[in-house]
């Protein structure tokens, strides 16, 4: 097999940052002198980035990551790609690194679940005693997701503290396991949920991306693809059989096809196939089909009575 000309990192460090104002300026610098595109965060807590670029240009970040006492131990996951996975290279500043809001704040490096590898998490998923917790957005689990997982009923990984809260009957007696994409939402959430009161919780280490290369693992027992945040939207998981869970949005047949909403205002993410994004003009209700400002429409240049054909064959 030949090796693809381009790498896509992903990689999270919590870390305490002095200035992380100032070092996300001149990490700003270094990237694009590199010329990687991407984005990283910043926080007074650690990183969390995810770029690509060349074999050289990777190569070279990571090695000069190292050599700061602060990453030297930073673990880089690695996804061969045709090209850049971004447009851009940002690096911004913020409060925390994972959205999580809490009132009282989790410092993963002093309490967080036991780390599980892909094989004990792959054992610990057939367990009857152990429930599967997805840490991620709701879209996300819609396009792929580990068998039997339960999606907590939320828009956003934000609110899961207090879905947890309205919910624990479910959680009585039983172990838990998270696992998020790479690993850095788990690394705080577990570490939550411990906080929480609950005795056993579980994570899955370096995420779902390096479960999907574990040798042994191969992936299994994921269906669906993976959402990650670039271009590149979805990459396989199970290396064994893809089964596909993403349901088209208007008809409910099996799809992998995410678009956004051309409601500006809506901007939802809708999986569907190419066919019903023209029929339903890319739009996730008759509020966002009939917005002044649809995309779908403009990009079209749809008529008036070309929109009110479509809205009356899909009445
Ligand atoms: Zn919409």
């Amino acid at each position: 097999m030949t090796q693809k000309p381009y790498r896509v990192l992903l990689y999270y460090m919590y870390v305490p940052i002095e200035n992380p104002e100032e070092f996300a300026k001149e990490h700003k610098e270094f990237c694009v002198e590199l010329g990687l595109k991407g984005r990283i965060l910043i926080a007074n807590e650690g990183m969390n980035g995810t770029v690509s670029g060349t074999m050289e240009q990777t190569n070279q970040y990571m090695e000069k990551m190292k050599q700061d006492p602060r990453f030297a131990e930073m673990i880089f996951k690695i996804d061969e790609a045709d090209e850049h996975a971004f447009a851009k290279m940002k690096v911004r500043h913020r409060p925390e690194l994972v959205t999580l809001r809490l009132e009282d704040d989790v410092n993963p490096n002093e309490v967080t679940g036991t780390y599980l590898n892909p094989k004990e998490f792959y054992e610990r998923l057939q367990d009857p005693d152990t429930i599967v917790l997805d840490a991620r957005n709701d879209y996300e689990y819609d396009l792929g997701h580990f068998r039997g997982a339960i999606k907590p009923d939320i828009l956003n990984f934000r609110d899961l503290p207090q879905w947890v809260r309205d919910n624990k009957e479910m959680f009585a007696d039983k172990k838990i396991i998270t696992y998020c994409t790479g690993g850095i939402r788990c690394e705080k959430f577990s570490g939550w949920l411990l906080k929480e009161g609950f005795q056993d919780v579980a994570q899955l280490h370096g995420g779902i991306v390096t479960y999907g290369k574990d040798s042994e693992v191969q992936g299994e027992l994921w269906d669906g693809q993976l959402y990650v945040f670039d271009e590149r939207i979805g990459v396989p998981v199970n290396q064994k059989e893809h089964v596909i869970v993403g349901k088209d949005y208007f008809t409910g047949e099996p799809c992998e096809r995410y678009v956004n909403c051309a409601n500006p205002e809506c901007n939802k993410k809708i999986l569907c196939s190419e066919e019903n994004e023209h029929q339903y003009l890319r739009s996730c209700s008759h509020e966002c089909r009939t917005h002044s400002r649809n995309r779908y429409i403009a990009q079209h240049g749809l008529t008036e009575e070309e929109v009110a054909e479509r809205l009356e064959a899909i009445k």
